[in-house]
């Protein structure tokens, strides 16, 4: 029997009705943009006000079981750790911290040269958010390597 597909609220989308019911509703990528933007704008205020900045969603990942979606914030946690490092951003291996705790990977401004500091502070987050819309499948620790060093470059 073919399972049931229903539309997404959000986007309209066709979707399993399994998934929409254990997502409110929303498709596996609407469930994505919108975990992605509510961290954005978390990150913004906790950095602004305790300096602390959450790459792995802990809030989301809790909550969600949907292993490719698990999987994929995983992959941009190690890809951000490995950039990091790699740009000269880091005083600290953020790697070996993404190692030992990859679903709470997290960076604060002792971690962080001076370089990263501003960085973070000014570029960062926006950063994060234009990768909301990358697919899926372009989601990986190289490509993210790369567009993080392109917009260190032009945060400059
Ligand atoms: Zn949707």
């Amino acid at each position: 029997m073919e399972p049931n597909r229903l539309a997404c609220k959000v986007c309209g989308t066709l979707a399993l009705e399994s998934t929409l019911l254990v997502n409110s509703g929303l498709c596996m990528s609407c469930v994505r943009a919108a975990a992605d933007k509510a961290l954005s704008e978390l990150n913004d205020a906790l950095w602004k006000k305790f300096g602390v900045l959450y790459v792995s969603n802990p809030l989301a990942l809790s909550r969600n079981k949907n292993t490719s979606y698990r999987q994929s914030v995983l992959t941009f946690s190690l890809g951000v750790a490995q950039a990091f490092d790699e740009l000269g951003l880091a005083t600290v291996s953020l790697l070996e911290r993404y190692r030992q705790s990859p679903e709470h990977f997290y960076i604060a401004p002792t971690d962080l040269t001076e370089t990263g500091n501003q960085f973070v502070g000014a570029c960062f987050n926006k950063w994060l958010a234009k990768t909301d819309r990358w697919k899926p499948e372009s989601r990986t620790a190289q490509k993210l390597k790369e567009s993080l060093a392109k917009e260190l470059r032009r945060c400059e």
